[in-house]
């Protein structure tokens, strides 16, 4: 089933406000199994607002719309829904008599101008607003249903709970949703997508969908049954293919970031690591020891940005410095092996590079990354050409590296 929200209020059309009720409604509305298929913002004028209610209602069985209750001249919301259904408004003198009673609550007398939060739909259903004066209203019309919540946030959450979701429960049929995450890294989202679209395309249901961000992708199934055992038999059969597909692409099927799924490696090893970052000035540091226990793998970190303190700090010779280039293989792997001897731990890395956005002197473009990986036996490293801003590159850069040590972790390096 689909739904469709309508967000009401001018100020919601400025830079200042934004409309967040739409975002708890579709959270909420997704959670009993409707899907949001629309949404708009609309100002304080009854026709245009009377014409969105409208359209929305001949697309969708259910129309939920926030804002435009309030008792002045720019709420037009009831007005708006009546003329967009052809139906009158009727003057309620029991809700005045509730908005009177709230306000003598709090020792205050009611303005004239409440009267018209007193004004309901021909044949719609009140919905009393413990939170505030305008009550809501749920029209129904032809199969579908026209619900009308009040602006403020806490008003329209406690509205909706306490009395919308009932009445959506018996409207909506019963679905159960059950959704499979895989967290994805070394590769870019068009690869991805590349590889796994002829898979997922086959399927209107689950639907599926990738996000990408520095390097990090997931891919979303979401599948929508009658019963549980469909919907995860329905998984299993999209979401097998386009893990083989993935293979060890795939980092999580949890949920767990990156650095949570390197750290339970590092702990099941008994294996410590310690890192010497240079472009990424702690980066890598951060989010290895973001993750709660990581005392029992992490060690530390030398965050070497000179030349100068990567010879003090990481013992890496000053003549392989200088006929290298700090931005080299051979830096990397020195790097690397010094932060271990160092911190006395199986595994550092190191990364080196250029993030930009100016390409210092005669030395490698922007974007230029190695990153070195030491363990007992020996120091190795890996080059990358990564495109885009200095916070891009910086991301992809401690992104690497870390997938690097999970490989490593995995004896796929
Ligand atoms: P209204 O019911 O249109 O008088 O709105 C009352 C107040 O609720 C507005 O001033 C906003 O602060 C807030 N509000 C209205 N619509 C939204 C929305 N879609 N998202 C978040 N806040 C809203
Ligand atoms: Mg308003």
């Amino acid at each position: 089933m689909n739904a469709e929200i309508i967000a009401v209020g001018s100020e919601l059309l400025t830079a200042e406000r934004i409309d967040t009720n739409s975002l708890y409604l579709t959270a909420q509305l997704n959670d009993l199994g409707v899907e949001v298929t629309a949404k708009a913002v609309i100002g304080d004028d009854r026709e245009r607002l009377a014409g969105a209610v409208r359209a929305a209602l001949g697309r969708s069985p259910i129309v939920i719309l926030s804002g435009g209750l309030g008792p002045t001249e720019d709420d037009v919301t009831r007005e708006a829904v009546a003329l967009a259904l052809d139906r009158k408004l009727e003057f309620h003198p029991e809700i005045v008599a509730q908005i009177e009673e709230r306000f003598a609550r709090m020792k205050r007398r009611m303005s004239e101008i409440n009267r018209r939060q007193a004004f309901v739909i021909e044949g719609a259903q009140v919905l009393p607003n413990d939170r505030g004066t305008a009550p809501g209203q749920w029209v129904e019309e032809s199969g579908g249903v026209a619900i009308l919540l009040p602006g403020p946030p806490h008003e329209l959450k406690a509205m909706f709970e306490r009395q919308c979701l009932q009445r959506l429960r018996r409207i909506v049929p019963a679905v159960v949703i059950r959704t499979l995450l895989l967290r994805v890294t070394g590769m870019p989202e068009s690869d991805l997508d590349q590889l796994i679209s002829p898979v997922y395309k086959k399927y209107v249901n689950p639907v599926t969908t990738i996000l990408a961000g520095n390097g990090d992708l997931q891919v979303h199934l979401r599948a929508r049954c009658a019963t549980v055992g469909e919907a995860e038999t329905l998984l299993a059969e999209v979401g097998a293919p386009i893990e083989a597909l993935l293979g060890d692409k795939i980092y999580s099927r949890d949920g767990d970031a990156l650095e949570v799924v390197v750290g339970e490696l590092l702990h099941k090893a008994h294996a410590t690591v310690a890192v010497a970052e240079s472009l990424t000035g702690g980066m890598i540091g951060e989010r290895l020891s973001s993750v709660p226990g990581s005392s029992r793998y992490f060690l530390g970190g030398f965050i070497t940005y000179s030349d100068a303190m990567k010879i003090e700090l990481l013992g890496v010779d000053p003549e392989l410095l200088a006929h290298f280039g700090a931005v080299s293989r051979e830096t990397a792997e020195a790097m690397a092996a010094g932060a271990r001897r160092r911190a006395n731990s199986t595994y550092a890395l190191a990364v080196t590079g250029v993030a930009g956005p100016e390409t210092p002197g005669d030395r490698a473009p922007v974007g230029t990354v190695y990153v070195g990986l030491a363990d007992a036996e020996k120091a190795v490293s890996f080059h990358r050409q990564f495109l885009g801003d200095r916070p891009r590159i910086r991301a992809f850069t401690a992104q690497m590296a870390i997938d690097l040590l999970r490989r490593k972790l995995l004896g796929r390096p």
